[in-house]
C-alpha cells in the first residue's frame, strides 16, 4: 500500500505552515512516523530540502490539501531518522504554540531541536550488497546495525564512520593473543617486531592511542589488516568534562520555613503550580534539589530553568554535585556538538534532570514529575526572535501535559505571577529568612548623587570610594554593578552637537576602547573613532557617558593598586571566559568584580561584603513600562550578593532619583509594598497584569512601502477586532531604522478580546499573500522591551 507523508519543509522565506504531501517509498513505509526528519525534493528544480514529517496517511483523501493528484506527488528521497526526533508531545505543543506565538511552525520545530539536527549536513550512506543503509544522526553504530538486520536479516555490514556529528575515539583490542604470539614478522621489519613486543608486554588492555603513539599508523594498520588487532570505534560524549572536578554534596536538613514549603509541594496533587517567593539566600535552590530527589525516587524526571548567562555555571554545579551524571546541561554557551550530545542523553532517558536556559524547556524528557523555573521574573525567558515564545507558557503547558508539579521561584516575582497567586491560580509559598541564620540581609544605603558628586570622578561618590577603600583594607571583596556595556554611550561634537551614528541604523554608535572603534549594537557595524568632527571639523569631539570599560579605567586611576575583574558581554564572548572570571574572583584573585547585570544574579561569594550600584537610574530611565519593576528586581538581586556568609554585608546605591519608590522600596527590601504600589500604577495606566499589549512591527527597506502596509494592517485590525481592543498607530518605531530597514509599529491593547487570536493569525496569513516579499511583519505578544 502506498503511504503518504505530510511534511513541513525548511525553506527560507517560504512563509507557510502548509504541509506538503509526499509519497513514502516502500522500503521505509513501515518505519516512517511523525516527528522524523526527511529530505524531500522541493520546487520546480526539485532540489533537496530538509523537512519534518507531521502526519502519515494511507490515502490522499485523508489529506488536508486535496490540490494534488496522487500521480503528481514526489517521493521522499531520504529518511534521516530511525526514531522520531520530535515526540508526539512536541508535535502537539507546536500545534498549540503556532496559534499563540504567531510564527511559522518550522521555526518552532527548529527551536525544539538542537541545531545540529537542523543543519543540512551530508549524510553518509553505506552501500553493501547493493542495499543502502540510511545514516541517521540519531543512530549509534549499534542502532545502524540493528536497523540493517531488521531490514535484511543478514550478515555484517561495513560501517563508514561519520564524524561531524559524533565524536569518536578508537578502541583497540587484540582478538586472539595466541595468534599474536606466534606471529613472526620477517627479520627486515624491525618496527613490526618492536610493536609486537610492546603489545605482548602490555597488560592486554593497552589503550589504542598509546599503542599508536608507540608505533606508526601504517604498522598499526598492517597489524589490523592481518587480523592481529582489531580497531573499534566508540563514541565519546563531548560533555563528560562537565562532571569532572565537582565534589559531591548531600542534602541539607531543611529549616522550618523550607520544610513547610517542601511539605506543601510534596503533598499537593500533581499538576499544581507554586509561586515560591523567597528572599535571596533563603534556600530556594535547596528546596528544588530535594523536590527533584523525591521525583527521582518515584522514577520521574525534572526540568530546572535558569536565566541566561551568569546563573547557569554556578547553579549547574550545585545540581551536578547532588545528582552527578543524571544531570544534563542545555544552555546557550554550549558548542553545537555538546548541545547535541546532551540532548541525546536526555532523549535516550539516560539523563533524568535537565538544567538549562530558556530553550531547555523543550528538552525531550519523558515522564516529567516537576518543572522549576528559577528567577521566574527574568526577562530572558521571553525569546526576542521567532518564535517569540515565553518559556513560562511552555512550562505551564508541559506541566499540564505530564501532570507535573510546577514551581516558579523568585525573590521578586513578576507582577503577573504574583497577581495570579493572589487569585489562587498559583499557590503562594513564602520564605522570609535567609537559610543561614548568621547571614543577615545586607544593609542598604542610598547615595543621592545630586549632593555627593566627587570632584575626582563623575561616576563615584565620596561615600562609595571611601567604603571601597575600607573594604580593601579588610581584604574583603566588592561587587560593582553598572548596567551598561561599552566604554561610553556615544561620541559627540561639543561645538556643533554632531553625534556619530550608524549608517544602517538610526542609533548612535558606541565607543569601544579595547578595539578603538565605534560599534553599532544593533547590526555590528564598526568604524574608527574620528579625530575631528565630520560635520564641522572641530577637534572638540569626544565621548560622553560611562560604560564598564570607562569605569574600570577610572577606578584604576582613583585606586591604582586595586585588582579589578570586568565582566560584561565584551569580556565574556569567548567560550569559558565567564567561568574563568568567576573562578578567579572566587579564589580571591581580584578585589573588585565590575560588571553589567550579568553579575546581579545567583553569585554566591562569601567574602563579598560590599555591593556598589554605580547608577541605579540607567534601568529606571528606560522607555519601558516595566522599568520600575526591573529596577526593583535588579537592586534586590544585586543586594543579595553582599554578606552571604557570616560577614556583615553592605550595599550602596548611587542615584539621581533617591525618592523614587522602586529605589526606596528596594532599600527596605520590601517586595510586598513594591507589589502593592506598582499594581496601582499598572491599573491606572492600563498595563499588565490588567491590560495586555501586542506589538506589531512592519519593516521594509523603503519607508513608503512600510507606511502603506502599516496602514493596511491597522485598517484590517480595526475591521476585525471588537471595540474592546485599542489600536494605537501606525507610527515609526523609537529606533526607526536598523539593518537598512525602516520600522513602523502598531500596538493593540486589550483586556479581554475574544477575536484577537483569530485576527492575528489572519494577519500572519495575509503577510504570506502580499506580493512584496521583502516586507517583514513581526507579531510580538506581551513584548519585553516596551
Ligand atoms: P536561594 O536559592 O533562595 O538564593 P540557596 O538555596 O542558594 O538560596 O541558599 C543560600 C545558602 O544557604 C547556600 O549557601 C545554601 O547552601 C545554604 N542553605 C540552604 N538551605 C540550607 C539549610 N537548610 N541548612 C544550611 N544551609 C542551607
Ligand atoms: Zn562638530
Ligand atoms: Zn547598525
Amino acid at each position: 500500500m502506498t503511504r503518504i507523508a505530510e511534511v513541513i519543509v525548511d525553506v527560507p522565506l517560504l512563509q507557510t505552515d502548509k504541509p506538503f504531501s509526499y509519497l513514502v517509498p516502500s522500503e521505509f513505509s513501515d518505519m516512517i512516523s511523525p516527528g522524523m526528519r526527511v529530505h524531500v525534493p522541493f520546487g520546480r528544480g526539485g532540489r533537496l530540502v530538509q523537512g519534518i514529517v507531521t502526519r502519515v496517511i494511507n490515502s490522499l483523501a485523508e489529506a488536508d490539501d486535496y490540490s494534488q493528484n496522487l500521480n503528481e506527488l514526489k517521493e521522499i528521497s531520504e529518511l534521516l531518522d530511525v526514531e522520531a526526533v520530535l515526540s508526539e508531545e512536541q508535535l502537539a505543543l507546536a500545534d498549540e504554540m503556532r496559534h499563540k506565538v504567531f510564527s511559522y511552525k518550522i521555526s518552532i520545530f527548529k527551536a525544539m531541536l538542537p541545531n545540529l539536527l537542523n543543519s543540512k549536513y551530508d549524510k553518509l550512506l553505506t552501500k553493501e550488497n547493493g542495499e543502502s543503509i540510511r545514516w541517521s544522526t540519531l543512530n549509534t553504530k549499534e542502532q545502524l546495525i540493528a536497523m540493517k538486520d531488521f531490514h535484511s536479516g543478514n550478515g555484517a555490514i561495513t560501517y563508514v564512520a561519520e564524524s561531524k556529528e559524533h565524536r569518536k575515539t578508537e578502541k583497540f583490542v587484540v582478538p586472539n593473543w595466541e595468534a599474536l604470539e606466534v606471529y613472526e614478522p620477517t627479520k627486515s621489519s624491525k618496527k613490526r617486531i618492536e610493536f609486537r613486543k610492546i603489545l605482548l608486554e602490555t597488560d592486554k588492555k593497552l589503550p589504542f592511542a598509546e599503542a599508536v603513539a608507540m608505533a606508526s599508523r601504517p604498522i598499526v594498520n598492517l597489524f589490523a589488516e592481518n587480523g592481529l588487532i582489531k580497531i573499534e570505534e566508540v563514541e565519546v560524549s563531548r560533555t563528560t568534562n562537565f562532571f569532572s572536578d565537582i565534589s559531591s554534596d548531600r542534602a541539607k536538613s531543611l529549616n522550618n520555613e523550607q520544610q513547610e514549603a517542601f511539605n506543601q509541594i510534596l503533598r499537593a496533587d500533581s499538576e499544581k503550580t507554586f509561586l515560591l517567593e523567597g528572599v535571596t539566600g533563603s534556600g530556594k535552590t535547596e528546596i528544588y534539589l530535594q523536590i527533584i530527589a523525591e521525583a527521582l525516587k518515584i522514577g520521574k524526571t525534572s526540568i530546572v530553568l535558569v536565566p541566561e548567562i551568569s546563573l547557569t555555571s554556578q547553579i549547574a554545579k550545585r545540581f551536578i554535585a547532588r545528582f552527578g551524571e543524571k544531570v544534563a546541561l542545555l544552555h546557550s554557551r554550549l558548542s553545537e556538538g555538546e548541545r547535541y550530545d546532551e540532548w541525546r542523553r536526555v532523549k535516550s532517558g539516560e539523563a533524568k534532570i535537565v538544567v538549562g536556559t530558556r530553550s531547555a524547556i523543550f528538552a525531550p524528557l519523558q515522564n516529567i514529575g516537576v518543572i522549576i523555573m528559577d528567577e521566574e521574573h527574568d526577562g530572558s525567558y521571553k525569546q526576542e526572535s521567532n518564535p517569540r515564545y515565553q518559556a513560562k507558557d511552555i512550562v505551564l503547558w508541559r506541566g499540564k501535559f505530564h501532570h507535573a508539579k510546577v514551581i516558579l521561584g523568585s525573590a521578586t516575582p513578576s507582577l503577573e505571577s504574583r497577581a495570579r497567586a493572589e487569585r489562587g491560580i498559583y499557590q503562594l509559598l513564602k520564605l522570609e529568612h535567609r537559610a543561614n541564620p548568621k547571614a543577615q540581609l545586607a544593609e542598604i544605603k542610598i547615595i543621592d548623587m545630586r549632593q555627593n558628586l566627587s570632584d575626582q570622578s563623575a561616576n563615584f561618590s565620596h561615600a562609595l570610594l571611601e567604603k571601597i577603600s575600607e573594604k580593601l583594607i579588610k581584604h574583603e571583596q566588592i561587587v560593582l554593578l553598572l548596567n551598561r556595556r561599552g566604554y561610553s554611550s556615544f561620541v559627540m561634537c561639543r561645538d556643533c552637537g554632531f553625534v556619530v551614528k550608524c549608517p544602517n541604523c538610526d542609533v548612535a554608535l558606541t565607543l569601544h576602547m579595547d578595539t578603538r572603534t565605534l560599534n553599532c549594537h544593533y547590526c555590528g557595524h564598526r568604524e574608527v573613532i574620528p579625530q575631528v568632527c565630520p560635520n564641522c571639523q572641530s577637534r572638540k569631539i569626544g565621548y560622553y557617558g560611562s560604560g564598564t570599560q570607562k569605569i574600570e579605567e577610572e577606578l584604576n586611576n582613583l585606586l591604582p593598586d586595586v585588582k579589578i575583574l570586568r565582566m560584561d558581554v565584551d569580556t565574556t564572548s569567548r567560550k569559558g571566559a565567564h567561568e574563568k572570571i568567576l573562578k578567579a574572583f572566587g579564589n580571591g584573585k581580584a578585589d573588585i568584580l565590575l560588571g553589567t547585570q550579568m553579575i546581579a544574579k545567583g553569585l554566591d561569594f562569601p567574602n563579598v561584603t560590599l555591593v556598589g550600584v554605580i547608577n541605579a537610574d540607567t534601568s529606571l530611565n528606560l522607555p519601558d513600562f516595566r522599568s520600575s519593576e526591573r529596577t526593583f528586581q535588579l537592586l534586590t538581586q544585586v543586594a543579595g550578593r553582599s554578606g552571604r556568609a557570616e560577614k556583615h554585608g553592605e550595599v550602596l546605591i548611587q542615584t539621581f532619583n533617591p525618592e523614587h519608590y522602586a529605589i526606596q522600596l528596594s532599600q527596605r527590601q520590601d517586595y510586598e509594598a513594591f507589589y502593592a504600589t506598582e499594581m496601582n500604577f499598572r491599573r491606572a495606566l492600563a498595563y499588565p497584569p490588567y491590560w495586555y499589549t501586542v506589538l506589531i512591527v512592519v519593516s521594509h527597506k523603503e519607508e513608503e512601502e512600510v507606511v502603506k502596509r502599516s496602514y493596511e494592517i491597522a485598517t484590517m485590525l480595526q475591521r476585525n477586532l471588537t471595540e474592546k481592543a485599542k489600536i494605537l498607530g501606525p507610527l515609526a518605531q523609537p529606533v526607526a531604522r536598523t539593518h537598512q530597514l525602516y520600522h513602523y509599529q502598531i500596538i493593540v491593547r486589550f483586556r479581554f478580546e475574544e477575536r484577537l487570536e483569530d485576527t492575528l493569525n489572519q494577519l500572519l496569513d495575509w503577510t504570506q499573500l502580499v506580493e512584496n516579499r521583502d516586507l517583514r511583519v513581526i507579531i510580538d505578544f506581551d513584548p519585553m522591551n516596551f
